[in-house]
This record gives structure tokens, sequence and C-alpha cells, in this order.
């Protein structure tokens, strides 16, 4: 049976060079970089490497901005909680700004400090995914210690203009440290850090093509911010732990590799997911996009199937090997429309059949045709047994 994996948001691939530049650090090259002899030394030298590859990928000068982490859910955890342990104040530094359409493990960390006694304006989205800027710049006040703006979004692939938003926020409180998740912008789009406003900037390695548990994060030079990770004076005693060497490097080659891959990405994948998206939209009368934002990473598409129930889709589609979403993997697992497309107000007719295709510079032409000639044969099934039969009619099915 075919396996075609359309699921590049949720996790992609580990790349064969990547593989094969991270294998001598787990086999032979074991030594822990922080010690003194000539192994270790070699280790300590593949870090080093490994942080400029991700400050060049970043649009950084200094590597020493760069701080690996675990996952992109350390990495905001490391600047969101970091921000408010050094500056907060419940009196006087209260207030945070974020959207309603972050990841969890951001709005996770934002219910928890508002039952702590933090104030949290959440800016909503328009119908197409775009945010309402005037409405998040009004918010901003002296109290403010922290906003937060992902860079793209990880449903529907909405890009948010997030150094613009960084500079407008300056200019109303320049001491308002800002924090972009890029988890999902990194590897899609190019991003360029140095000379921005931005104080905060997470990736997760496995987001593109370097496996699970390596992420980083960007600090802005000069910024403070209360460690919780304490331990041993790794990363400048910002982030404790015995450095995962073969990880790092992992993450390194990954970043070089996915800028390399940037203009391929930006063409190739994009006319991938557009002939996907559009080879969808033409044969369904009941299909709808969500990912309408005026700017959006390549590989994504959000599709709603009026009428339709989302896990069914997927259960159909799984067994024609093809593998792909209804939301963030985070989310998954509970039968909750998902808070990005309510935020959005996508009518609830479409809000539970909606489904993310998201690809990857490895998703082949092959792979689109079949998923266009399949996705219509099994909604076309699907409504046959919908409790919806005359609103499908009407819609031609
Ligand atoms: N931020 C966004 C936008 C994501 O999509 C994800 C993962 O899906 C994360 C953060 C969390 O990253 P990780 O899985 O590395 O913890």
């Amino acid at each position: 049976m075919k396996k075609i994996y359309l699921d590049n948001n949720a996790t992609t691939c580990v790349d064969e060079k990547v593989l094969e530049a991270m294998l001598p650090f787990l086999k032979e090259n074991y030594a822990n970089p922080s010690s003194m002899y000539e192994p270790a030394r070699i280790s300590a030298h593949a870090i080093e490497k490994a942080r400029l590859q991700v400050a060049d990928f970043l649009g950084v000068q200094d590597s020493k901005q760069i701080l690996f982490t675990s996952c992109g859910t350390e990495s905001a955890n490391t600047a969101i909680k970091g921000v408010v342990a050094q500056f907060g104040n419940l009196e006087t530094k209260n207030h945070i700004i974020t959207t309603r359409v972050e990841h969890p493990c951001v709005l996770s960390v934002y219910e928890n400090l508002e039952k702590k006694g933090y104030k949290i304006s959440y800016i909503g989205v328009d119908e197409n995914g775009d945010l309402d800027i005037e409405s998040l710049l009004s918010k901003v006040t002296e109290k403010t210690i922290l906003a937060s703006v992902m860079h793209a979004n990880n449903e529907t692939g909405a890009i948010y203009p997030a150094e613009k938003i960084a500079s407008e926020i300056k200019k109303i409180n320049k001491n308002t440290k800002i924090f972009t998740d890029g988890v999902q912008a990194a590897g899609k789009i190019p991003i360029k850090l140095e000379n921005t406003n931005i104080d905060f900037y997470s990736i997760s390695g496995h987001k593109f093509h370097a496996p699970k548990g390596i992420g980083a994060l960007y600090v802005k030079k000069g910024n403070l911010f209360e460690p919780f990770m304490l331990g041993g004076h790794q990363e400048n005693s910002l982030r404790a732990g015995t450095y995962n060497t073969p990880y790092i490097v992992a993450l390194g080659e990954a970043a070089k590799l996915a800028s390399d891959a940037l203009p391929y990405e930006l063409s190739e994948v994009k006319r991938l997911r557009d002939k996907l998206e559009n080879g969808i939209l033409s044969q369904l009368g009941n299909a709808k996009l969500n990912s309408k934002a005026k700017n959006r990473v390549p590989n994504t598409t959000n599709i709603g199937f009026e009428y339709i129930e989302g896990e069914l889709i997927l259960l159909y589609l799984n067994e024609l090997g093809i593998y792909a979403s209804s939301g963030s993997a985070c989310t998954s697992g509970s039968l909750d429309p998902s808070h990005v497309l309510r935020a959005q107000k996508v009518p609830f007719t479409s809000l539970h059949g909606s489904i993310r295709f998201s690809l990857s510079r490895f998703t082949t032409e092959d792979d689109i045709d079949y998923t266009i000639e399949k996705v219509p044969e099994v909604i076309k099934r699907l409504a046959k047994i919908s409790p919806f039969q005359k609103e499908l009619n009407e819609l031609g099915l």
C-alpha cells in the first residue's frame, strides 16, 4: 500500500544527511563536551559548529545568542516563564499580550500565569486568519512586560508579521519583551532576526528534518531572563544539563539543509501544495478553504469539508495510506474543535470536518496526484452516510 505522509507540521522524517552527521556522536565520539581530553574537544567543537549553523539559519551574526533546548515547548516555556520571573510584578508589571491562535505550549503557560494573577490580553483573528494588529497595539501599556505572537500558525499556515509587530510594540513601550514562536516558520520562510526588535525566538528541530528532542531559543544580546533549568554551567548557565551532542549536531545540519532547500520550498513545495488545494476544492462543492490569510507558509493547507466528520475522514484516508491531521498534534485526542479555527469563526458546518495537509521537500508529485484522486472519493463515500443528505445534495454531493 502507498504511504503518503502529509502531516509535516506535526513532525517530519529525519533527513538521511542529518542522520549521517549525528551518528558518529552516538557511536565512537560520545565524550562529554565539557571534559578536557581530545574526544571531548571534538564534541565541543561540533556543538559550536552547530550553533553557527543555527545562527546562520535564523539570520543572526553572533552565535552566542543561540541556546540549545530539548524542543519548541521548552524554548517557549524558557522565554515566557524566564521573562516573567525576571521582570514580572503583580502590581506594576503584570500584563502580557498574546493571540488566540498560539500553540498550546504558549497558551497553557499564559493560562497558568493568569491563575497566578497576571493579566493576559488575547488578540483575535478575522475570518481569513489575519491578526488584528491595531487591536494588539492598543493593548500595550506601561505594565506590559511581554508580548508574544507566533510567526506562522501550525494549523492554517498563516504568517504573522513578527518583526513589524515587534517594532510597533517597542515604539509604545520599549521595555516590553517580544517572544516569537517560530517553530512553524523555520525551514518554510526566510528568517532574519539580526537588527529586529524580536527578543526571543523559538524553533524545533523535528519540524525541519532533525530528530525529535532538540530545539533552540534565540536570545537577543543583552536580554535577561531567569533560567528554569538549574544545575551545571552549560549554555553559560542559562540552560543546565549535559549537552546532547548528537542531537545538537543534527539540528545544525538540518538547519543548514533547510536553508539550502528554502528556494525549493518556496517554489516546488508551494506548487504542489497549490495543486493539492485546487485539486480538492475544484472537485467538491462542500470543500471550503480555511487557510486564507494574506501570507502563509508554502507547505500548509487546511480545508473544511462541510457536513462530514473530520475523524472519519482521517480514518478513511488512513485506510488508503494517506496521513493527514485534523489540527495540532498536541490537541488531537480531544474532541473539542480547533481553537484556531474557532478563533477564525469557521462555521460549525465545517469546523468538525476540517483537515490539515502539510507537505515537505520530500513530498512527490505522485503523492499529490494520488491524494487529489482519493480525497474526493472518501468525501463522497462519507457523504452517503451523513445525516445531512439534503444539505449535501444542494452542494452537489
Ligand atoms: N509551536 C508550534 C507553532 C508548534 O506547531 C509546535 C509543535 O507542533 C510547538 C510549538 C511545540 O514544539 P515541540 O513539539 O518541539 O515541543
